[in-house]
């Protein structure tokens, strides 16, 4: 299987494999290359870039970073960001205290709900990582709350949900300029699974406008999460706009269905995208 997956987890953020062991399994399934993208965290980098070492695949280091418009989640990927640029580990830091304190304030709306979890047990599961929602919703199925993890989200966390609480993070353009700013290129994550902020079933076509004017490189059009019309919108959109256009399966271990590799990059657009550098 030729190609790059540039969108993956680790236990960095809210997956259940090391970065070792994405490059490996990346390196078995043949890929030339694997992008290791945690939630708002530069922290894997060392480790992934010695496993790719190590091995015959190059890794491309990236953070998907958490945006926020009107209340719903917007993910940017930023690749070869410098992890040492102040306002990018500065917002880092912040995004990481603030998912704290709303891992607190859910876990009080479970409470209200007549589920009884706790922030301490929410902090073990997260492991030192960034805490993501995933992390609340196994919490909320260790004590009966739910069946599975989707359920969690179906019932009770999603955008929405009685349970979710919002977290302050900056728009979606702001996101693209600290990644550019970094030296890094922006890659706007999954564009079709922003469904319940607007009525077509995806992010608004003016925010992605201006987010290329701030200088975004990319739209990923290919997501296991995406139907083929998706994939054809947002790959016409992205040449539409002048915009790479990119794959990653959002592989995170055991926490998702998505499988390593399922969906890819061609090696000409990631030399392409590092050309989208700031010199
Ligand atoms: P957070 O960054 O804490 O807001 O959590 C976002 C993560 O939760 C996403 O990256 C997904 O892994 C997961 N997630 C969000 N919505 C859903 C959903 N409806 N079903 C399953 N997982 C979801
Ligand atoms: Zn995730
Ligand atoms: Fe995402
Ligand atoms: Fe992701």
């Amino acid at each position: 299987m030729p190609g790059f997956d540039l969108h993956t987890h680790t236990v960095f953020s809210d997956g259940t494999t090391t970065p070792e062991d994405n490059v490996r399994v990346a390196a078995a399934l043949g890929l030339e290359g694997i992008g290791v993208t945690d939630h708002d965290t530069t922290q894997p980098f060392e480790r992934a870039l010695a496993a790719a070492e190590a091995s015959s695949i190059e890794v491309v280091l990236g953070t998907e970073f958490s945006a926020e418009l009107d209340g719903f989640g917007v993910h940017v990927l930023g690749y070869w960001v410098d992890p040492g640029f102040g306002p990018l580990s500065d917002e880092l830091d912040r995004l990481r205290d603030e998912r704290a304190d709303r891992a607190r304030r859910i876990v009080a709306r479970f409470g209200e709900l007549g589920i009884h979890i706790t922030f301490d047990r929410v902090a073990e599961l997260a492991g030192g990582a960034p805490i993501g929602r995933p992390h609340i919703a196994s919490a909320v199925v260790e004590v009966g709350g739910a069946a599975t993890n989707d359920e969690v989200f179906d019932l009770f966390l999603g955008d929405g949900g009685p349970a979710n609480v919002e977290k302050h993070a900056v728009d979606p353009v702001r996101a693209v300029e600290l990644l550019v700013a970094a030296g890094g290129v922006a890659v706007l994550a999954h564009p079709g699974l922003y469904a319940d902020r607007a009525g077509d079933g995806g992010l608004a076509l003016d925010v992605i406008e201006e987010m290329a004017d701030a200088g975004l490189a990319g739209i990923e059009a290919d997501h296991p999460d995406h139907s083929m019309a998706q994939r054809d919108r947002y790959r016409d959109l992205a040449h539409g706009l002048g915009l790479e256009v990119t794959g990653g399966s959002d592989f995170h271990g055991d926490a998702k269905p998505n499988r390593l590799g399922s969906t890819t990059t061609s090696r000409s657009i990631v030399e392409r995208l590092r050309g989208w550098r700031r010199a």
